[in-house]
């Protein structure tokens, strides 16, 4: 029998839906001990958490937890932990997730096991982690009398034990240096256009595109097909293109019909984002670049001449 917390997100009045399957384990690693869940400010979400298998449900009440704030939340939730004597501190495997329990482990010194596919209770306790993007499965051993870790997205099923749990909220102890990182504005996504995930035609440029106005014949070409407008870190980190249009590891991850990668070069952390795509059309002066290994087409050439070709031809077959 273990004390386990459980970090549940949520958005919108819903508790995250990775949050709940991470409760499912939650109660498999307390093997009849408590499982404790964590919500930050939402009581709407708190009463529902017992029919998911939490014992008691804590939320925590603070103005600085309205929005996000991972220093406050890491803080809360290994005060929590502290409190209960938890032996597992677990969260969702996605990135507010990751983001909250690394700080939780840091703030400690404690070591932090990031999207688990399987957790084995012992000393130690042992994790298989899902790394590179899926690509990759370790096996490793958490050493420390308190196991930190997520669970990655979606590899255990959330199961409904149908029970309550009491709802206790109380204010946590937070001090300025907790909120020196939170959000202070939104900017929203540009309306209209089509959205990454969703797209059947992706057409992506990467630092071969040159500059931002490298990218005119990319958006040109997206705009043909009807597709979205992608781009690699390289082209983010650049400031040519938003975050929002990233693809990859640390951005969005796409299933098109047909992606188009020009001037990407298929670094494992992009294609860990692109491998969903059935069909890959590569653009690149390189014929030894990596996207070449997993691309069903390739054009070797410069971009800035292949994709307004290409363009060009899409317009003479319509006759526009
Ligand atoms: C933890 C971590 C997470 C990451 N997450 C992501 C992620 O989510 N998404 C992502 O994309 N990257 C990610 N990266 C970065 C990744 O490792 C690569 O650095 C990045 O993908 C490279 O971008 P690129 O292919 O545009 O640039 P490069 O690797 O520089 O490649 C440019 C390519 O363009 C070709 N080229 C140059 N000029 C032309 C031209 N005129 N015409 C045609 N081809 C041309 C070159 O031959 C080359 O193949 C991550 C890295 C780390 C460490």
């Amino acid at each position: 029998m273990a004390t386990v917390l459980v970090l549940v997100p949520t958005a919108d009045g819903a508790p995250d839906k990775v949050a709940l399957q991470t409760l499912t384990l939650g109660a498999q690693l307390a093997a009849g001990g408590d499982v404790h869940a964590l919500v930050l400010s939402d009581d709407a979400v708190a009463a529902g958490l017992g029919a998911w298998g939490a014992t008691s449900v804590h939320v925590a009440k603070h103005p600085a937890l309205d929005t996000p704030a991972p220093d406050a939340a890491a803080r809360v939730l290994g005060d929590l932990a502290d409190s209960l004597g938890a032996a597992f501190v677990v969260g969702p495997g996605t990135e507010e997730g990751n983001t909250i329990l690394a700080r939780t482990a840091a703030r400690v010194g404690l070591p932090f096991a990031a999207n688990c596919v399987a957790v084995t209770p012992g000393s130690p306790v042992t994790v298989t982690r899902s790394r590179w993007g899926g690509s990759l499965l370790e096996e490793a051993a958490i050493h420390a009398d308190r196991a930190v870790l997520t669970l990655a997205a979606h590899v255990i099923e959330a199961v409904q034990t149908g029970g309550s749990a009491p709802v206790e909220a109380f204010t946590p102890r937070l001090d300025d240096a907790d909120l020196a990182v939170r959000v202070v504005g939104r900017v929203p996504a540009p309306a209209g256009g089509v959205s990454l995930s969703d797209a059947r035609v992706v057409v992506s440029g990467g630092r071969g595109a040159g500059s931002a106005e490298g990218f005119a014949p990319i958006v040109e070409l997206a705009s043909l097909l009807g597709a979205a407008v992608g781009c690699s870190r390289a082209v983010t980190i650049a400031g040519w293109r938003p975050h929002t249009e990233q693809v990859g590891q640390t951005g969005t991850k796409i299933a098109p019909e047909l992606y188009v990668a020009a001037g990407i070069s298929g670094a494992t952390q992009h294609l860990a984002g692109a491998k969903g795509a059935k069909r890959i059309l590569a653009i690149n002066k390189d014929p030894e670049a990596p996207i070449m290994t997993a691309a069903d087409y390739a054009v070797i050439g410069d971009m800035a001449e292949v994709v307004p070709a290409i363009s060009a031809e899409i317009r003479r077959r319509r006759g526009a």
